[in-house]
Parts: structure tokens; C-alpha cells; sequence
């Protein structure tokens, strides 16, 4: 049985590298960026206002109080969106609002609220208090200076990142594409929620593909749910060669463990498929095969709902973004403190569901068998208890947290 990490470092291996494509900045939120874009102009463009005021010499005004205001003459009236042309010389100001080019030879900008037209001398504006040279100006280039690097190769976009883009003034980006990515569930038991008036004796309803889907779609794929399909090898054989001929990528739940109707890894090698591996010393989620056949990826999960689930969580949403071109793939983690012990008398490392308390405390999420699904729709994520092993009350602990 492989490790965890060597399971992961071999899917990693297997996946084949991104395909761009250019998409429009509006449409590329949550995309992974394929290209390394640097700023091609200062950011701002230009020096400019942080208030509405007056644009002044800050030397000229350095006196000013409340019961010695001083006065400028008004020498020009700067809306946002025009350019100065006029300077501002000595014992002059100009009307400047927020966004608006600073004049030359004005330094700073004081704000309107300190300072009025003079009622006593039209054309004269009487201000209040000082500014210091540089107040209330941003310089040009104090964002982003030009040629600094705005977004790496590999980053996954978020709408912050899109605006820092935009106003470098870029409108496209080339991104990976997204993985078609087929969703397969195989068991004779199982049953189409809302198919049936009434479950038939002995079927349950099937829940895997419904969270894979959801799952797909937040690791950036598109999920395409297949119909159920039960465990008889030529229908299963029918609906996984659709697949395959049709997706990026395969992921089925069910049928890969040991019974007699566990038919996924004998049809993908007739499919001509090949196996990377089949089992992973982990709980939840024993049995997990991995294979490709051409570019193509499969992945098996079991069928136990929280086995499923996890598996596809630590293993397979790597897979997803890293095929989108994603250097970070690992699940966000935060760091947590056990309100109780957490015990693991198997020989294998355990993936146990937990909540993350408001305080940072950590605590069971519930119940931990791999049918149980309360426990996991309780979860925020899991925390790993190695092989035989008992983590005391009040250990630190690194919570893998769902995103
Ligand atoms: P299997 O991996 O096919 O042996 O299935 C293990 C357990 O998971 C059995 O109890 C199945 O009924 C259940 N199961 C398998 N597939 C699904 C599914 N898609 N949704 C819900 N339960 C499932
Ligand atoms: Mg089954």
C-alpha cells in the first residue's frame, strides 16, 4: 500500500502540463494564470490628489493656523480626468479634486475642509492649517512601480488580483484551461434522488457524484455527471469507454475494493487503460485507483461516501488545479489546538473530521466510520492522527481546511 505523499507525488507526475487559453479579465476570477505579467506603466500614472482641496506649496502655507490663516491666490480649477498645464508658482494655489493631476510646482494638497474662498477677496482662498511637502499626493508609480512583476505563472486569479490587473491596463490573460472532468458512479444499489416515488427495498440514493460535482466545479473543473450505471462489467464497460473518449479527465465511486462486483480496475485495463497504483494506506478511503490511458486520467474512488470524498479532497483537487497549470496545490491549513484527545488504534494514518471552534479549539466533528455523512457535512476539515497513535488534549495540531 503506497503512502499518501508518493500516491500524491505520482499523480502529480501523471498530469499532463496546462493548456492556455486567452480570456477576457472579467471572465478569468478563480482561473490559473499561464503567463508572468509585469506592470507596463507606473501605477499611478501619474502624481496625483488624495482629497479635494487645493494644490498648493507646502513652504507657502507652512505658517497657516486657524487664527492665522494664510492666503493664495487661485490660479486654475483641475477636474479628475484633465491635465494641467499652468504651474502653481509662489503664494498661488489651484482648485484640485480627488484623482486629479497635482500642477507642477505644487508639492501638496490641502484639504477643502481647512481652507475657503475669501469672502473679503474674490480670486483668493484663505487656508488654515499647514500640510507637509508630499501630504495628500499619491506619487506616481507608489502602487506598482513600471517593469514590477503584477501576477505569476501558475497564480490562481482572484477578483483583487483582476483589479490590480486592470488598472495596470490589461484586458486579457492567457489561463489553463478548464478539465472536463466525468463523474461516474457504479453500484447496483443505488438510486436517483427524485427518480423514484418510493427507494425499492435494499437501494439507497446515490450522493457521491452530487458533492464530486461541487467539488469539481471549486478545483476549477467542469463536472459532467454521468447516469448511474450498475455493477454488470459490459454496461460499465459501455459508460466508462464514453467517458474516456469524451473527458480530461475520469473519476468513478464504487466497485474498486475486493467483492465480487467490484468491476472498475478489471474494465479500465480492457479499456486499455493502464494502472499507476490501487491502494493507499490511508483511512478513509483504502482502495483508490489511479491510471491513465493516452492523456487521459482516471481515478477510482471507493464508494463509501466519506471515503469518496476525502480521497478526492487530498487527491484528486491537487490533480485539478495542477492541470490548470497551478503551482500551489496543497489544501489551505490553519493551526489549531485539540479540545480532546483524538485516538487511532489502526495501522494506517487516519484523515478525522473536525470542527473548528470561534476560539481555535478543535473538536470531532462526530462519528468517524466511512458511511457516515453527518459528521462530514458538520466538518470545516481534518486533522491527521498518524498510525497508532493518540494525540492528547490540548496538542497542536495543522487543520487541513476545506476551501
Ligand atoms: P463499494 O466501494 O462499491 O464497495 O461501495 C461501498 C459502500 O458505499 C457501499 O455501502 C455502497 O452502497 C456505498 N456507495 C457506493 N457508491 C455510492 C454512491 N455513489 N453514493 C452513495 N453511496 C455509495
Ligand atoms: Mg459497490
Amino acid at each position: 500500500m503506497l503512502e499518501l505523499e508518493d500516491a500524491l507525488e505520482r499523480i502529480l507526475a501523471a498530469t499532463p502540463p496546462p493548456q492556455p487559453e486567452s480570456l477576457r479579465l472579467p471572465d478569468a476570477d478563480r482561473r490559473v494564470l499561464g503567463e508572468t505579467i509585469t506592470a507596463p506603466e507606473d501605477l499611478p500614472p501619474f502624481e496625483n490628489s488624495a482629497v479635494d482641496g487645493y494644490a498648493v506649496r507646502a513652504a507657502d502655507v507652512a505658517a497657516a493656523r486657524p487664527e492665522q490663516p494664510v492666503r493664495l491666490r487661485l490660479v486654475s480649477r483641475l477636474a479628475a480626468g484633465q491635465f494641467p498645464t499652468a504651474p502653481v508658482g509662489p503664494g498661488e494655489c489651484a482648485r484640485i479634486f480627488t484623482g486629479s493631476p497635482v500642477p507642477p510646482g505644487a508639492d501638496a494638497v490641502v484639504m477643502q475642509e481647512v481652507a475657503q474662498p475669501d469672502p473679503a477677496e474674490p480670486g483668493c482662498i484663505v487656508i488654515r492649517e499647514s500640510v507637509t511637502p508630499g501630504e495628500n499626493v499619491r506619487h506616481r508609480g507608489e502602487d506598482v512601480p513600471r517593469g514590477r512583476v503584477l501576477a505569476q505563472a501558475g497564480e490562481r486569479l482572484t477578483p483583487f488580483k483582476l483589479a490590480l490587473l486592470s488598472a495596470a491596463g490589461v484586458a486579457q490573460v492567457r489561463v489553463g484551461r478548464r478539465p472536463r472532468v466525468a463523474l461516474l458512479a457504479t453500484g447496483s444499489e443505488l438510486c436517483e434522488p427524485g427518480a423514484v416515488s418510493e427507494l425499492p427495498r435494499g437501494h439507497i440514493f446515490e450522493s457521491n457524484r452530487t458533492a464530486l460535482a461541487a467539488l469539481v466545479a471549486r478545483a476549477g473543473g467542469v463536472p459532467w455527471v454521468l447516469p448511474l450505471v450498475p455493477d454488470a462489467p459490459d454496461a460499465l464497460a459501455t459508460a466508462m469507454q464514453r467517458a474516456l473518449n469524451e473527458c480530461d479527465i475520469l473519476v468513478t465511486s464504487g466497485g474498486v475494493s475486493v467483492g465480487e462486483f467490484d468491476y472498475v480496475k478489471a474494465v479500465f485495463e480492457q479499456l486499455g487503460g493502464v494502472l499507476t497504483f490501487w491502494k493507499i494506506a490511508m483511512k478513509p478511503g483504502r482502495p483508490f485507483l489511479f491510471g491513465r490511458r493516452g492523456g487521459t486520467l482516471l481515478f477510482g474512488l471507493p464508494g463509501n461516501p466519506v471515503s469518496a470524498l476525502v480521497t478526492f479532497w487530498l487527491l484528486v483537487r491537487p490533480a485539478l488545479w495542477r492541470w490548470q497549470g497551478a503551482r500551489e496545490v496543497a489544501p489551505p491549513s490553519c493551526p489549531g489546538e485539540l479540545a480532546e484527545p483524538l485516538v487511532n488504534d489502526d495501522a494506517r494514518r487516519h484523515f478525522v473530521r473536525v470542527r473548528v471552534e470561534a476560539n481555535g479549539c478543535v473538536v470531532p466533528a462526530g462519528r468517524q466510520a466511512s458511511h457516515l455523512l453527518h459528521s462530514l457535512a458538520a466538518s470545516d476539515g481534518l486533522v491527521e492522527v498518524p498510525p497508532r497513535t493518540t494525540l492528547p488534549k490540548g496538542a497542536r495540531v495543522r487543520v487541513l481546511r476545506w476551501d
